[in-house]
């Protein structure tokens, strides 16, 4: 392998002035921990930059690593040589001798942020391109089209070369916006729109409501599989808080207002969201609602429904077709797990023909006529069980916390 390092560059940091030593802190954090598998490679910030060192680590299994981090707008594989010409000369023969097969057409661009470097950086496009010519016989310059573009960047404290740029995820770094709760059911949506919420910055706790005995533990499991999924894109670790809805469900069934028990069932899931966010200062909820998917994401819908909670109700997915996102669920890794088959608590008591257009003074009415709704509300917060679910603890899942009531 010809290059010792990688020099990572930061996504739409950049446009935020004067937030940006606290962005690339943040994202060289999340660097080091997505490195941890590699304990050799070594990641520095200078000069508002981050750089991987590779020290003997494999690049290939780092690039697929870094992929996966927010915050990062592009990364390239790089060589370092000494800031002097012979040092880079050499340096960028040999990455053009390193291709297996040579490629026909090249060109170099230099890039000269170090002003008391001797040549000018025009004076070094001829400098090192006339050397590699020189020693790679069927080897042409293209200035338009080469197969390869080698840069040379001179940097004060040394000189980096490197001829690929491989993308990033984009975004913030993870937990740099605030932070919100995700409500996570085992289906493909929710995942998905917290990955989203994630890349723009924030941080995620989920919230999951299970009707044990009516959902298995199966389904449980599948829960956390997801969190864990989500956990590997931000920080390695994800609060999951799970919380008893058996009590509220059956009670809501129960008032027998068949077209009208989804909108009861999200107001009151809304309901506890709120107050879990509440007491973990997050300042958002994140739901996996798409416009116009089922009846309880009808605009009508979504309008009762909302009007529940005084928080933004952030919905990443509300414009997106159901095939992209699940293009986007197979590519973050969910996929898989979301279409295992067990039933969550709402599909277990959907109705025939739910409304998809509730009337929000009806619905008022019928939980001001519920008066034990408020307290199985907070019943339902105080019995919640919160796991910190761990990415990559060899199948652990991670402890049960203590209760933070
Ligand atoms: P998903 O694929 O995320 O399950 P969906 O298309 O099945 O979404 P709904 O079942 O109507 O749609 O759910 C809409 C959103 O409500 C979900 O994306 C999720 O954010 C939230 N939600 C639904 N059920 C639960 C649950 N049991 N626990 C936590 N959140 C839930
Ligand atoms: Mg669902």
């Amino acid at each position: 392998m010809i290059y010792d390092r990688i020099i990572l560059r930061l996504g739409e940091i950049t446009v935020k002035g004067r937030n940006r030593g606290r962005f690339e802190k943040r994202l060289l954090e999340q660097v080091v921990e997505a490195l941890k598998s590699f304990p050799r490679a070594k990641a520095t910030a200078t000069y508002g930059r981050i750089y991987v060192e590779l020290n003997g680590e494999a690049y290939e299994p780092i690039r697929d690593r870094l992929k996966d981090v927010f915050g990062l707008s592009s990364f390239s594989p790089a060589k370092r040589a000494d800031s002097e010409l012979e040092s880079i000369r050499d340096a960028a023969l040999a990455i053009m001798r390193s291709y297996p097969d040579v490629p026909r057409t090249f060109k170099v661009t230099v890039k000269r942020a170090w002003k008391q470097f001797p040549h000018t950086s025009h004076e070094m496009n001829h400098l090192v391109g006339a050397h590699v010519l020189r020693a790679t016989p069927n080897l042409k310059v293209d200035v338009h089209r080469p197969d390869v573009e080698l840069h040379v960047d001179i940097q004060p404290e040394g000189t980096y070369l490197y001829c690929e740029a491989v993308p990033g995820a984009g975004g913030f770094p993870y937990g740099t916006n605030g932070k919100a709760i995700l409500l996570l059911s085992g289906g493909i949506d929710s995942p998905v729109a917290g990955w989203m919420a994630m890349r723009k910055g924030l941080e995620l706790e989920a919230v999951h409501f299970h009707s044990y005995p009516f959902t298995s533990e199966q389904a449980k499991d599948k829960v956390v599989e997801l969190a864990r999924r989500l956990a590997y894109y931000g920080g390695g670790s994800l609060k999951l808080h799970l919380v008893p809805f058996t009590d509220i469900q059956t009670a809501l069934v129960r008032f027998n207002k068949e077209h009208l028990l989804i909108t009861l069932m999200r107001r009151a899931m809304l309901r506890i969201a709120e107050r879990i966010a509440d007491r973990r200062k997050a300042g958002a909820i994140v739901t996996g609602d798409s416009l116009g998917q089922v009846a309880s994401q009808t605009l009508g819908s979504m309008n009762v429904i909302g009007r529940t909670t005084s928080l933004p109700l952030l919905r990443p997915l509300v414009m997106m077709d159901k095939l992209e996102i699940i293009r986007m669920a197979e590519r973050i890794g969910t996929y898989e797990t979301s279409i295992l088959p067990y039933e969550d608590c709402c599909t277990l008591f959907q109705p025939k023909s739910p409304s998809t257009n509730p009337n929000l003074n009806v619905v008022e009415r019928i939980e001001s006529s519920m008066p034990e709704l408020d307290g199985m509300i907070a019943a339902a917060v105080d019995g919640t069980e919160t796991i910190a679910v761990e990415y990559g603890s060899g199948g652990k899942v991670g402890d049960l916390e203590e209760s933070w009531f």
